[in-house]
């Protein structure tokens, strides 16, 4: 599969990007930087997006994407998410006030006058389908309800973890993903800054070595380390440097990889 990062950093600024995950241009893991990163005929092609937890910086774009599709599009684009998720995107940014809700408009491009946007909503730790892909959901450990995603196709699974503290179901079922292909979790804040870590269901590079132990698959899987926050990102960066992690990679916006 082909897995394009549009943003990967836990906030904004001229040089860093909310995180967004895109999967062979058509499946979008979070939306916190899909507007930013894409052309509107590139935003117009995504059939689907899966959301790991409601906070702004992975789901923002969803409003601002409905924008730019609405009208352009044929058929709805289907938005995954928990029931908790769901709810509180409605109450809080598809209400009407914040922003248009995009499930209730029809939409003037679809022959069915469908609205632009469709919830289907998944119980926590479901396994949902998605076209080719079975995309396992796996609860992790942050502030709101928050899940993994394991996405896998005939070639293989990536594990994207969401936002999330120290955990252990997430590196059970990685342990028992065998068509492993890569592992992207996050790093939030430097070492010095542990305690904000753990209250705010974060790691620092410390943190993310403790949790790398637990991770025991056959081979060398590349470890893609996300969610670093802009104010501290080149000391964080250092230090996930300093742990000389040969299965470590930082992403950066625009990288592009096949799995
Ligand atoms: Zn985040
Ligand atoms: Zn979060």
């Amino acid at each position: 599969m082909r897995f394009r990062v549009l943003g990967c950093h836990g906030g904004e600024s001229a040089t860093h990007r909310a995180s967004s995950f895109l999967i062979d241009d058509v499946v979008l893991l979070d939306a916190g930087s899909a507007t930013r990163s894409l052309t509107v005929q590139e935003q117009i092609a995504i059939d689907h997006i899966v959301i790991s937890h409601v906070h702004l910086d992975h789901v923002r774009d969803i409003a601002l994407l409905c924008d730019n599709i609405i009208g352009a599009r044929k058929q709805p684009l289907q938005v995954h998410c928990t029931d908790f998720t769901a709810d509180a995107l409605f109450k809080h940014i598809l209400n009407n006030v914040i922003w248009p809700d995009f499930s209730k408009i029809p939409n003037p491009g679809d022959p069915e006058k469908r609205p632009t946007l469709q919830v289907n909503r998944f119980k926590p730790g479901a396994t949902i389908e998605i076209g080719p892909y079975q995309i396992k959901t796996v609860l992790v450990n942050h502030t709101v309800e928050t899940h993994a995603l394991f996405v896998r196709d005939k070639t293989g699974t990536i594990v994207y973890s969401g936002d999330t503290g120290p955990t252990d179901l997430l590196y059970e079922e990685a342990n028992k993903t065998e068509d492993l292909r890569a592992f992207i979790t996050e790093v939030s804040f430097p070492n010095a800054m542990e305690g904000l870590a753990k209250v705010s269901g974060h790691l620092t590079p410390l943190m993310l070595q403790t949790e790398l132990k637990k991770l025991k698959v056959k081979g060398q899987v590349p470890v893609l380390i996300y969610h670093l926050k802009p104010a501290f990102y080149d000391v964080v960066k250092q230090q996930i440097a300093d742990l000389k992690d040969s299965r470590i990679t930082i992403l950066k916006p625009m990288d592009e990889f096949t799995f």
